[in-house]
């Protein structure tokens, strides 16, 4: 579409990176199931190479389908490029391979996906040398006692998987721009449905596409957009790879020669051109018609999972409930100003009756799936603390909210009363 900005969420979720294909007429977008693209003569490749001309050489670092997907999830996001990855993993290593060197340091949230912790806490030191010290994503001013002279960015979900805390995106971006570092949000959990993490002052927007984006269970993916606001060249000291010169190519400076797509461009030439991870074809086109029924799916998800919420809340059987949909949860006012007032789909609860009660309820329930896994039209369930969570601590875990009581689930968008009617059934057997 020729001007994305005067469209609502819903028009540019259906139209955005899909016009009518000018030579077949195909309506919906093609699968470029191609590895590589032919140049139409010699000066035509030599300018694609040297990034003077944009185009098509290999699909490991651009392809049509996947890059229709990044247009859309651009303009869903208010962002200047977007860069897809082969998983939400891996677009959390490819945004932090064009901002960090090994000694370096990321300050990011103690709330963080089980997975995402494991990476951030050990597997980033490890391989890579990366740094990192954690905060509450509710207080600013924790992230800001962290930051050192290495600190190269802030990272946080803005709706944390699983207990849902909201973070404070304003004052973090606050404490990111004196800092003169960029705030990465991952929004896996919010979606652009629920919360444009960019209005609010980040620079940079962090997805797991496999989750509600794609929606359906059936596609691996990630996402970095570029939020196209952060002055690479006023840090340069700090960002070598965007604002100094790369001899990889010609010596140009990325941020001078793409300005406010500095980072996007930087993530395809040379992110996913190095580390090899990018997205399959197949993959953004499940992706990229998910998104289609993007807000359909999540209104329908968190009014599924305030019913449920409210009705475990009020369940004998049932401790506590955490879930920022829930006037009563502690992150409701925060959700007030970031998610719309809603919790989105994914929540934990415990169980009186420990760690015992929850086994049985994971093999007991019909409705739901026992699986590893949040976003699917069909509802799921898992306990963290002996599965996604198994990797920290008890220690790791219950600062996760995820010790050995607590149930995680995501709402489906079934018919409630249904999902209600398995949960009775089912805790009346602990
Ligand atoms: N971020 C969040 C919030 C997640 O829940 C997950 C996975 O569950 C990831 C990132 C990692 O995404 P992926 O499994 O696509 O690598």
């Amino acid at each position: 579409m020729s001007d994305d900005k005067k469209y609502g969420l819903e028009t540019v979720s259906i139209h955005t990176g899909c016009g009518p294909c000018p030579e077949t007429g195909a309506r919906t977008i093609p699968i470029h199931q191609t590895t590589a693209f032919t140049f139409k003569d010699a000066e035509h490749g030599a300018n694609l190479f040297a990034l003077k001309e944009a185009g098509y050489v290999y699909s490991r670092l651009t392809n049509p389908t996947v890059g229709a997907l990044e247009e859309k999830l651009t303009a869903l996001e208010g962002g200047s490029g977007a860069t897809c990855a082969a998983s939400g993993h891996g677009a959390q290593l490819l945004v932090l391979s064009a901002l960090m060197s090994p000694g370096d340091h990321v300050v990011n949230s103690c709330k963080l996906y089980g997975g995402s912790v494991n990476q951030f806490a050990q597997i980033f030191p490890d391989m890579f040398g990366w740094q990192n010290t954690t905060f509450n994503p509710d207080n600013a001013e924790e992230a800001r006692a962290a930051i050192t002279p290495k600190t190269k960015a802030i990272f946080v979900e803005s709706l944390s998987n699983p207990e849902g805390v909201v973070a404070d995106i304003e004052g973090l971006a606050a404490v990111a721009n004196e800092a003169g570092i960029p705030l990465i949000v991952d929004n896996t959990m919010a979606t652009p449905y629920l919360c444009k993490p960019l209005q609010h002052g980040a620079h940079i927007v962090t997805y797991s596409t496999t989750k509600f984006l794609s929606g359906h269970g059936n596609a691996m993916g990630g996402a970095v957009v570029d939020g196209g606001n952060f002055d690479w060249l006023k840090q340069a000291g700090k960002f070598p790879r965007l604002a100094k010169a790369n001899p990889n190519y010609n010596n140009i400076i990325f941020a001078e020669s793409f300005g406010n797509m500095a980072l996007a461009i930087h993530n395809h030439a040379v992110g996913l051109r190095d580390l090899g991870i990018n997205q399959q074809p197949f993959n953004a086109y499940l992706t990229f018609i998910g998104l289609e029924t993007l807000s359909l799916r999540m209104q329908k998800h968190c009014d599924n999972a305030l019913t449920i919420a409210k009705h475990l809340e009020a369940h004998d059987k049932v401790a506590w409930v955490s879930y920022a949909g829930l006037e009563s949860s502690k992150h409701h006012a925060a959700a007030k100003k970031y998610t719309n007032g809603e919790g989105g789909a994914v929540f934990t609860f415990a169980l009186k009756g420990g760690y015992d009660a929850c086994v049985t309820v994971v093999k007991e329930l019909e409705l739901f799936s026992h699986l590893a896994n949040i976003g699917d039209t069909r509802s799921l369930v898992i306990h963290p603390a002996s599965t996604t969570h198994s990797q920290l601590d008890s220690d790791g875990r219950a600062k996760a909210g995820a010790g050995d009581d607590v149930l995680r689930v995501s709402i489906g968008i079934e018919t409630v009363e249904d999902l209600i009617a398995d949960i009775d059934a089912t805790l009346a057997k602990v």
